[in-house]
């Protein structure tokens, strides 16, 4: 049978995490009152996470299990998820516990009042370092204004969406993907509900530095062309501040005067716009490298096992 309600939560080594999850979000659910299932993505787990993902799917036929060949990232496997989701409104939720399921029964009853998309929006965090939560909070100002969609502040991939915007979503099949940038820009009715955003369950982030920068990058090159438009920009402020001293130079020289002393003065200039020259090369090589990556048209992922895909 169809369930009305999709709930999807990626998992990267949440061994400790599972049953939890498993039990928290069937207390929401059967709440509810209406048929739902389970989407466990395992994106590459070595923990022995997929091994308690397929024990708790064979003791409950809700549970769907989606088992990658490898990690893929957290946004593929949310991807992957919504692929194979079949409910009327899907949920995305971290598999960590941070995302209280609780939260879930307030969306449903915005989706019931007509809003298609119901994102959570974090109020208050728990239990995060205060690099996380400063790097966190420029992140979503930055992306806010510089990018063309207006993505709401403060909030994550916790989100209702439903069947339309999930049908929209997964026909975009671009590589670099930032879901809740995309769930932003295919419009629809939106509205967020506040959430208490709580410590881990269990274990520790899987979203070390490294990983939330290349989001960032994924996040404002998928959204905007402003980074390539600076070279423009400098190259106008240069040639702006070069046409006013090119005169003055001449004038100063004819009228005696030794305007400018030895190789400094050019070596800076020189060094000057090198850097800029190169920078701007490295904006262009992130976004060419972005196009190769699309034109590879390579699977966003491999599953080795999933259930059979629903054929509308
Ligand atoms: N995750 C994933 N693949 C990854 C990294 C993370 O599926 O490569 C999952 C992870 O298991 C969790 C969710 O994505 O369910 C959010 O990750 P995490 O809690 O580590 O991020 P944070 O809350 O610290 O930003
Ligand atoms: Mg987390």
């Amino acid at each position: 049978m169809k369930p009305t309600f999709s709930i999807i939560a990626p998992i990267f080594n949440e061994f400790e995490s599972l049953p939890e999850l498993r039990r928290r979000v069937s207390e929401v659910m059967d709440g509810l009152g209406e048929p739902w299932e389970l989407l466990l993505i395992d994106d590459g787990s070595t923990d022995g996470s997929t091994e308690r993902i397929r024990e708790l799917a064979a003791q409950d036929e809700r549970i769907r299990p989606i088992i990658f060949a490898r990690n893929f990232g957290h946004q593929i496997a949310v991807t992957a998820g919504l692929d194979y989701s079949r409910g009327d409104a899907v949920v995305i939720i971290d598999a960590d516990l941070q995302d209280p399921p609780e939260l879930i029964a307030e969306m449903v009853a915005r989706w019931r009042e007509g809003y298609e998309v119901v994102y959570a929006v974090r109020a208050e965090r728990e239990g995060e370092s205060a690099f996380k939560l400063w790097t966190a909070s420029l992140f979503y100002r930055i992306i806010y204004r510089i990018t063309d969609v207006k993505i709401p502040m403060d909030t994550g991939d916790f989100r209702l969406m439903d069947r339309k915007v999930v049908n929209v979503m997964n026909s975009m099949r671009e590589k670099a993907r930032f879901l809740r940038g995309m769930s932003a820009w295919v419009g629809f009715r939106q509205v967020g509900v506040p959430y208490k955003r709580a410590a881990r369950f269990a274990g520790s982030t899987k979203y070390p530095f490294r990983k939330m920068l290349k989001l960032a990058i994924t996040a404002i090159t998928g959204f905007s062309h402003l980074p390539l438009q600076i070279a423009t920009w400098i190259g106008f402020v240069a040639a702006g501040i070069s046409l006013i001293f090119i005169p003055i130079v001449i004038i100063e020289r004819l009228i005696g005067k030794q305007a400018f002393f030895g190789q400094a003065t050019t070596l800076v200039a020189v060094l000057f716009l090198g850097g800029v020259q190169l920078i701007c090369l490295g904006i262009l090589g992130e976004y060419i490298g972005r196009i190769y990556d699309e034109v590879k048209g390579r699977p966003l992922y491999i599953v080795r096992e999933a259930p059979e895909k629903e054929q509308e």
